[in-house]
């Protein structure tokens, strides 16, 4: 027999190696680099909230499995939270779906929703899960790319409209947009709800960012344009909006049958998680506005001193607009592969990035884009500032 053993792992999943983030945080810590590549908070949310967790989990609730849809605290807190930002109204009992993060989230809405054959429309760079879980589910992801233009990522909504088949099953969108931290406008998404009508799709919406944007950007829910509701699941996350990445307690919010079909994959995912965090959550969610301000005012000062020392430094900043992460093009460095610069950047300076060229179908777009998180400590910040400077001389 000369033929090559079979591969272990099966082919929907072949492309998709071990993640940058492996190999970039082992760099990190190999070389004593500051890891800015995956974006986590090095402090953790408010005390209030880490104390309501120690709490339930002393009371024992939520030490045994929940119930499957999420403890009904939690579901009534995500659609007061839904309906006090945003005006919409979502009944907890058969609109609110808890799922063991936003990641969760995303498996299981893409494993309901797709056939094998299916068409995925997403806004491309992707957050990393996406590609997976359209493979996964069997479907076929078709990328439309956001491209720079005046400073900020637009989408091209021509690009978009040919984009869409008669094989495209569902829109996969993600704002406020990692990695690009745009936040699209409400032309953008308007014309992204018009296009779900007349054509009949489903859409997908990550919105784990709804909280962190910034100056006079505003976060507007694909869920309340016309005729959206009824076809859109909305996906958020406790892990970003509180600053507990490690406790993985993630919702969707969607017309029954979307939940119910969603919920259907889930149950067989984790069944359930995190007990005694989604006592803690639904607390959260109720902490008054000066919370979710002083948060958004404090990452946007992070995303200001960062975003000037990557300016002296000599890279082009993409000003974000919200979420951790700032895009920037290394061409004014003289370099050309965001991936050889990563590789070689905590060598040269202590400091680890991610190349956006992995957040990509085709290889060469995105092959200029690095990316930083500034969901850091102020002091880590200036210290990766000041390492980042050897650039420029
Ligand atoms: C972090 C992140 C997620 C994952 O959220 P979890 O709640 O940690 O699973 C999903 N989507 C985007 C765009 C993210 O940045």
């Amino acid at each position: 027999m000369t033929s090559s053993p079979r591969p272990l792992l099966n082919r929907r999943l072949a492309e998709f190696g071990t993640t940058v983030f492996a190999e970039m945080s082992a760099l990190a810590l190999r070389t004593g680099s500051i890891n800015l590549g995956q974006g986590f908070p090095d402090t953790d949310g408010p005390e209030e909230v880490r104390e309501a967790a120690v709490r339930a989990l002393r009371d024992g609730r939520g030490n045994q499995y929940p119930p499957g849809p999420g403890v009904p605290e939690l579901r009534t807190a995500v659609a007061a939270h839904q309906r006090r930002r945003y005006n919409l109204s979502f009944d907890p009992d058969t609109e609110v779906l808890v799922t063991a993060g936003a990641t969760e989230a995303i498996a299981a809405a893409l494993l309901a929703l797709v056939e094998p054959g299916d068409e995925v429309v997403a806004l491309e760079p992707y957050y990393d899960s996406y590609a997976a879980c359209v493979a996964l589910a069997g479907g076929r992801r078709v990328p439309v790319t956001l491209r720079p233009r005046d400073g900020r990522f637009r989408l091209d909504l021509d690009e978009l409209r040919d984009a869409v088949t008669d094989r495209t099953r569902l829109l996969l969108i993600n704002t406020p947009h990692n990695p690009t931290g745009t936040v699209l406008t409400r032309e953008e998404l308007a014309a992204i709800a018009e296009l779900a009508v007349e054509r009949d799709l489903l859409v997908i919406t990550d919105e784990v960012y709804e909280h962190l944007v910034y100056d006079d950007a505003e976060h507007v829910p694909l869920a309340t344009f016309p005729g959206m509701r009824e076809r859109t699941v909305t996906i958020s996350s406790a892990g970003k909006t509180f600053s507990f990445t490690g406790w993985k307690v993630g919702w969707i919010t969607a017309a029954p049958e979307l939940v119910t079909a969603v919920r259907s994959a889930k149950q067989y995912l984790t069944y359930v998680s995190a007990g005694p965090f989604q006592y803690a959550v639904a607390e959260a969610l109720a902490l008054p506005d000066s919370y979710f301000d002083g948060f958004r005012s404090d990452l946007q000062r992070k995303r200001d001193l960062l975003g000037d020392g990557l300016r002296a430094a000599g890279f082009e900043v993409y000003q974000p607009q919200g979420t951790y992460f700032i895009t920037t093009d290394i061409t004014p460095l003289g370099e050309k592969d965001a991936y050889a610069f990563c590789r070689a950047l905590p060598e040269r300076c202590g400091v680890v990035a991610i190349p956006n060229s992995v957040f990509y179908d085709a290889p060469d777009v995105g092959r200029n884009q690095v990316r930083f998180a500034f969901c850091k400590k102020d002091g880590t910040l200036s210290e990766a500032v000041d390492r980042l400077r050897r650039l420029a001389s």
